[in-house]
């Protein structure tokens, strides 16, 4: 058994991993990166918004491709074009983006282990068990970053919880390309969720959520007639955190959750990837104050609103048919379209919020 001790021990190196890491090097706060394997390509459509990159001074580089154009297709495929231009989306291939992160983290002085966690005493400080394929370690450290994914073994061990989840449904289809992301809505192919199609680099990535996981294969199949596609490919399944504020812990014995072990994924549009950079980095903030409390603090001031606002959303319009109509109706407005990559991009403050349920609910009453 190693034993090693450094101040904060980071625990999983996707994107809050990493980042993680590199906030805390920009700090010069001394860290070590646990992931549990250094090849893995986390299942994701991998749209994150331009922003991201100068916010976190990630390489644009990792860009492969630009999408300045979302449609979003009806139960009955009534179509409306969203124009992005102005906020454009990227598209970066998960298993580039991740070791890139993971390389400028230990450039920037982290220590990086290949071994998975496995176990954590709490006791005193704590103290973290883990496995390589040739050695176990027993890490000690004053705080702990649980960035270890949707399947969380931290989370697991000091709250006997997993976050909450739906499955997903994913597919890559080669040599297809699209230019832009699109959004599909209905019963048929995902009730109370999206279907996606999303470009990558001479393939689209296709899939779907569902909280019934006996059904997800049929709606895969639905969505594959109703999208004309067609693949012989076999679709793979991973969970995707569902956000709920009642079941977010933040920090707990030294502990601070963030990305997907805490389900920061925005309702409604699933982005994972940029809520997970950016929980890291306040996490990494309050550990430099030595303030745990703030973490909470400053996260719900970022965004508890705009999270509580798009599960509202996502519950009033995915939760039949008749009211996805009524919504891609509503995106066919150019002003709508506006008013609501605005608030999407955080350029808008959430005081908007009543005014613009109030404009939903007319709408959709009115038809
Ligand atoms: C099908 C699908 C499509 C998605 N599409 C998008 C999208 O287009 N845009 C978007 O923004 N988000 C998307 N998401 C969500 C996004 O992928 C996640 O929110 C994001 O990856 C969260 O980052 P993270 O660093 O918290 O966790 P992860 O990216 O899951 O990273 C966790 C890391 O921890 C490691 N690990 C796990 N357990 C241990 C352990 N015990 N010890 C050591 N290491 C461990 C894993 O190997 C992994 O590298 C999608 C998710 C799914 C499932």
């Amino acid at each position: 058994m190693k034993k090693l001790s450094c101040r904060v021990l980071v625990v999983g190196g996707g994107p809050a991993g990493a980042t993680a890491c590199r906030e805390l090097n920009r700090l010069g706060i001394n860290n070590i990166l646990l992931e549990k394997n250094l090849n893995f390509t986390k299942p994701c459509g991998g749209g994150l918004m331009m922003s991201a990159f100068s916010e976190f001074n990630i390489p644009k580089s990792l860009i492969h491709k630009k999408i300045n154009k979302i449609e979003i297709i009806s139960p009955t495929l009534k179509r409306a074009m969203v124009d992005i231009k102005d906020y454009p989306l990227t598209i970066v291939n998960r298993y580039e983006f991740d070791r890139k992160l993971r390389k400028l983290a230990r450039e920037g002085g982290t220590t990086i282990i290949e071994a998975k966690a496995y176990n954590i005493d709490l006791k005193n400080s704590p103290i973290v068990f883990a496995k390589s394929k040739n050695m176990e370690f027993e890490i000690h450290a004053q705080y702990i970053i649980a960035a270890d994914g949707v399947n969380s073994t931290l989370r697991k061990k000091a709250l006997n919880e997993t976050p909450t989840r739906t499955i997903t449904r994913y597919m890559n289809i080669e040599n297809r390309d699209i230019d832009s992301c699109q959004f599909w809505f209905g019963s048929d192919i995902s009730p109370k969720h999206y279907s996606w199609i999303f470009p990558h680099h001479n393939r689209i990535n296709i899939g779907l959520a569902c909280d019934n996981e006996k059904q997800i294969t049929e709606y895969f199949h639905n969505f594959l007639k109703k999208s004309g596609l067609k693949s012989n490919n076999r679709a793979k399944g991973y969970y995707i955190p569902q956000w709920s504020s009642k079941r977010v812990v933040y920090f707990k014995k030294n502990i601070f959750f963030v990305g997907d072990s805490a389900s920061m994924v925005l309702p409604f549009t699933y982005e994972g990837i940029y809520y997970a950079m950016k929980s890291a980095s306040i996490a990494v903030n309050a550990i430099s104050k030595n303030e745990p409390s703030l973490y909470q603090k400053e996260w719900e001031r970022l965004y508890l609103k705009k999270f509580k606002f798009l599960r509202l959303l996502q519950r009033l319009f995915l939760s039949n048919d008749y009211f996805s109509e009524r919504l891609v109706q509503l995106y066919q407005k150019k002003s709508f379209q506006k008013s609501v990559i605005t608030y999407w991009m955080g350029e808008k403050e959430p005081t908007d919020t009543i005014y613009t349920i109030w404009k939903f609910i007319k709408v959709i009453f009115k038809y």
